[in-house]
């Protein structure tokens, strides 16, 4: 799909969101711990509430990637039903993450119910199955050095190294030249709740999970992060008396 045909294609889905009937449910709050150095607690950026800062210095810190969710967090249609959740897609021919809902399918399997996102419409699959995709299931920022209190799921084409996929240019205009694996063909991010491994259900995903997706795309060699050189971790800001973010 070229960057026209996408353009029309998110602007048909936005607008068929925006007229389903509005559903009375908050989103998924952010955590309340700092994004950038986990420290407690944290306040919300006024703008979008969807990331927490412990000061001015941390939220400077977090801004140029911030700013480029942090507003169409705050334009995003209503949750379109109950099964919608937030999520993020990294489109692989446009540079803009785009926030937007995703409707989770309810299954079940063994006699257990699952949920099963119905991405079909951006890795352009013919079914609402998780046929030819692949997560990685990240329950920390490893770079940052911090655990999370949820899981957030990276998926892809579980072949986009010899399927065809493109390079994903949102991810390359994101890290800016510093990534050292292919990521290719479309990405999208979600966020589930807790770190336990259970059925899958899903939350939504907050502007802070992009931050922690940023930061593993940029140190991600491909075998983890075992290779991973010293210059290319961020050093975590010590807490200082500067003043919280209005
Ligand atoms: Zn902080
Ligand atoms: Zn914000």
């Amino acid at each position: 799909m070229d960057v026209e045909a996408y353009s029309a294609w998110y602007r048909g889905y936005v607008e068929a969101q925006a007229q389903a009937p509005p559903v009375e449910r908050t989103r998924t709050p952010p955590s309340q711990h700092c994004v950038i150095c986990n420290a407690y607690p944290a306040l919300l950026c006024s703008t979008c509430l969807s990331a927490a800062y412990c000061t001015t210095r941390c939220q400077h810190i977090d801004r140029p990637l911030h700013k480029l969710i942090c507003k169409s967090y705050t334009l995003l249609p209503p949750r379109p039903s109950p099964s919608h959740r937030l999520a993020i897609h990294l489109p692989d021919d446009s540079t803009c993450p785009l926030p937007l809902w995703i409707n989770c399918i309810t299954k079940t399997y063994d006699g257990q119910e699952y949920e099963l996102p119905d991405v079909s419409a951006i890795f352009h699959q013919d079914t609402a199955t998780a046929q030819g995709l692949d997560a990685k299931s990240l329950r920390e920022n490893v770079p940052r050095k911090y655990k999370l209190d949820h899981t957030i799921d990276l998926q892809f084409r579980d072949t986009f190294l010899f399927d065809g996929s493109r390079q994903n240019t949102c991810v390359k205009t994101l890290l800016d030249g510093n990534y050292h694996f292919d990521w290719r063909g479309p990405l999208v991010v979600m966020s589930l709740p807790g770190v336990v491994v259970g059925p899958a259900r899903y939350q939504d995903v907050t502007a802070a999970d992009f931050r922690v997706i940023i930061d593993y795309l940029k140190c991600y060699y491909g075998y983890g992060f075992a290779a991973l050189p010293a210059s290319l971790l961020p050093t975590a800001p010590k807490p200082t008396e500067s003043k919280p973010p209005e």
